[in-house]
């Protein structure tokens, strides 16, 4: 696949995976002996929604940045 087409998929899925966050934030913690609520935040300094009780990251947008 050519590299221009490719850098653009990347960009959209960059784009895609945001707006996943955005969603996933303010979603109650998916462990079920922790009331906490998901919010935006890093883990492992990749975007990620985590549960600022337990720290337990929900979703994290997997490294497709160099
Ligand atoms: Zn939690």
């Amino acid at each position: 696949m050519p590299d221009a087409v490719s850098e653009q998929q990347r960009a959209k899925k960059r784009r895609t995976a945001r707006d996943a966050l955005s969603r996933l934030a303010d979603a109650d913690c998916p462990l079920p002996n922790c009331e906490g609520t998901l919010s935006r935040g890093e883990f492992k300094d990749t975007d990620a929604v985590v549960c600022p009780d337990c720290e337990t990251p929900a979703v994290r947008v997997w490294g497709e940045e160099p």
